[in-house]
């Protein structure tokens, strides 16, 4: 499907348990109330693009091949739900990693928005109308930064709350299903009363 809407999925924490570092695709296990929260995005005509920051690469605690068999898993099980990812990108960078060429400061790491601005561009997708869901402030921070609004899952992962405007999430739900629930009804507030509706809409607001 080919849409200008997207919502950017952390990994590690909000679509998939999280289990620090773990590169065994048969430890992948979907959050809760992902299946649920994905088929309503995917319904409603949302790109679903993770942007997850793997600085395990940078540690020296796999090497960057190893995340091909993560993203393959990832894929096959959406795949199978009908909820098929569009894109699927990762920093592999850190700045105080040990290992070359990883080891640096880079535009991709969340917050930081590039992997966000370049998948906006591989894409086409416009921000504006776009969602980036996480677990922690910094990918609030990073959805903040490239234009679009923001859904923080309030499921204990953030331990350090550094607070700021550009990392406020624009709202907080319990899970993934909570998230969509709240994104659908939003783009559906602000379509107004008149709007047809997602399986009529064709380019977008004239
Ligand atoms: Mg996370
Ligand atoms: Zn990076």
């Amino acid at each position: 499907m080919n849409s200008d809407r997207a919502v950017f999925l952390d990994k590690d924490g909000t679509l998939i348990e999280d289990i620090p570092h773990n590169v065994d695709p048969a430890l992948l296990r979907l959050g809760p109330g992902v299946r649920e929260g994905l088929a309503l995005l995917h319904e409603r005509g949302y790109r679903l693009v993770v942007v997850s920051n793997q600085p395990g690469v940078a540690h020296g605690y796999f090497p960057e091949s190893a995340l091909a068999a993560v993203e393959a898993r990832l894929r096959d099980i959406l795949t199978a739900m009908d909820t098929p990812l569009s894109g699927f990108s990762y920093c592999p960078h850190h700045p105080a990693g040990q290992v070359a060429p990883f080891a640096r400061a880079c535009d991709c790491r969340k917050p930081a928005a590039g992997m966000i601005l370049r998948a906006a561009d591989t894409y086409g997708i416009d921000l504006a109308r776009s969602w980036m869901v996480g677990d922690i402030l910094d990918d609030i921070q990073a959805g903040r930064t490239a234009g679009c609004r923001t859904v923080l899952l309030d499921n204990g992962h953030e331990t350090e709350w550094v607070l700021a405007p550009g990392r406020r999430p624009h709202h907080t739900a319990a899970d993934l299903a909570e998230a969509a629930r709240i994104i659908v009804a939003q783009d559906q507030w602000a379509a107004g009363p008149g709007d047809p509706g997602p399986t009529s809409r064709g380019g977008g607001p004239p």
